[in-house]
């Protein structure tokens, strides 16, 4: 089949590997497109970031020595608009993590109908390990070596996984003195979820797990026959977006059942209650992670994973749910908060287990949808309102949810094949109108 996924990777000099992160999203979104009966010109465009930047810099240790990093921005679409997406610092970022989650981007942000292509960053390094100012002046020099490949026009970064408000206030800073561009208007919209005080948007800090909720709210009830305030979950990763899930949750009444993150697993001493989510997002944010947090106890991975409730959500990295966790689930339905978390081993075995998966692309893209709000509010000199915020969110949600619905019914597939070939069907008719250069 010349159109097959396969087929498609293999013409363009893929060595096939399974194991591969950018292999395994890229195969997903090819199936999909494969699905759609996608030209096999636009296979192969999707097939590929546009361009993959490569930088390498030094920076100055608090201690007098230098340290060599490595950075990336892969821009992988911008046929709707410029490449928009986060950067992360985290030790475990390579290239292939970077261009999955660039795709990832061009998919997110075509199925919440932003004007936006799709783009991302990172760098190899543990923030954990650095000091504010080593922090900073990496922020800085990584910004100075990206120089005119990010731009207002042309392609605008945001947080991820290690990086924050701060992190972007730095970015748009430097990007101000290299380009001597004034702080409102164009300079400050080089980059989103900035702090509110310096050109940020309300509501854009927890706008990723707000999306996650809003998505919840409008799908979970019916399918399994629950109101929110009867409805038991699990979370894994307690940063941003998990800990913005767990307390907007808690307002729902939803009982949090086992946490777990990078220092351990955790449950609740008395079951009937639950773990308090809006008390542990502040004991994450003093202590850096969920262990010992009081009125719980630690449990073991495998006792985490095998937690009977109604909804997982995994709020951590990439390729978290393998066919071990798979096994072990025991859930209804899993709300994909994370980029990536199921790898396509683990998908099968969830749904041979009759685990309904709400993916990916449709509950995280509350994040980039207020970043478009404020790049906008950013562009006009507007502020707007945390009602006016919320209330649009939820109808960029609600239509996102709502092509999902129908392109499954459409092509009668899961959700997450579902979810990429609405994406690919608004990027394939701008491609159409537009036409292939010359
Ligand atoms: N890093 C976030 C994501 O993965 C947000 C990207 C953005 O706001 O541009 O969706």
């Amino acid at each position: 089949m010349p159109n097959s996924p396969a087929r498609i990777l293999a013409d363009l000099g893929f060595r096939y590997d399974p194991a591969n992160v950018y292999q395994q999203v890229i195969t997903q979104v090819l199936e999909a497109g494969h699905r759609l009966n996608l030209p096999r010109h636009l296979q192969l465009i999707m097939a590929e970031p546009k361009s993959e930047v490569m930088v390498h810099f030094p920076v100055e240790m608090d201690d007098g020595s230098f340290k060599l990093f490595k950075g990336y921005r892969v821009q992988h679409n911008n046929i709707l608009g410029p490449y928009k997406g986060g950067i992360r610092y985290h030790h475990g970022v390579s290239l292939d993590h970077v261009k999955a989650l660039s795709v990832l981007m061009t998919m997110k942000c075509s199925l919440a109908g932003l004007p936006l292509g799709g783009g991302k960053g990172g760098v190899q390094v543990n923030p954990r390990e650095l000091s504010q100012d080593e922090l900073m002046r990496l922020t800085r020099r990584f910004t100075a070596a990206l120089g005119d490949n990010i731009g207002p026009n042309h392609d605008i970064p945001a947080p991820d996984v290690g990086t924050n408000a701060q992190v972007m206030a730095w970015m748009a800073d430097t990007y101000i003195n290299f380009n001597n561009a004034t702080h409102h208007g164009s300079g400050a919209a080089v980059v989103t979820g900035k702090p509110v005080a310096f050109g940020g948007s309300v509501g854009r800090e927890k706008a990723t797990g707000q999306g996650v909720v809003y998505v919840i709210e409008d799908l979970l009830p019916e399918m399994i026959s629950k109101p929110l305030a009867d409805t038991t979950y699990s979370v894994v990763g307690y940063g941003n977006v998990g800990s913005w899930t767990g307390k907007l949750m808690a307002a729902h009444g939803s009982k949090l059942l086992a946490v777990m993150d990078h220092t351990g697993a955790i449950a609740p001493n008395d079951v009937a209650e639950g773990l308090d989510a809006i008390a542990l997002a502040d004991y994450v944010t003093e202590t850096g992670g969920v262990a010992n947090f009081p009125g719980s106890k630690p449990i073991s991975e495998e006792a985490f994973y095998t937690t009977k409730v109604d909804l997982f959500v995994p709020a951590a990295l990439e390729q978290m749910i393998g066919t071990k966790e798979a096994q072990m689930l025991n859930c209804r339905v899993i709300a994909e908060a994370a980029n990536a978390p199921t790898t396509p081993e683990g998908e099968k075995v969830l749904a041979e287990r009759g685990i309904d998966v709400l993916p990916a692309i449709l509950c995280n893209c509350g994040g980039v949808v207020v970043s478009y709000f404020e790049w906008m509010q950013n562009r006009q000199s507007e502020i707007w309102e945390l009602d006016r915020v919320d209330a649009e969110l939820r109808k960029h949600m609600r239509s996102a949810a709502a092509k999902v619905l129908a392109a499954r019914t459409e092509l009668d597939c899961d959700m997450r094949t579902a979810a990429f070939a609405a994406a690919l069907k608004h990027v394939a008719e701008v491609y159409r109108l537009r036409g292939i250069f010359p």
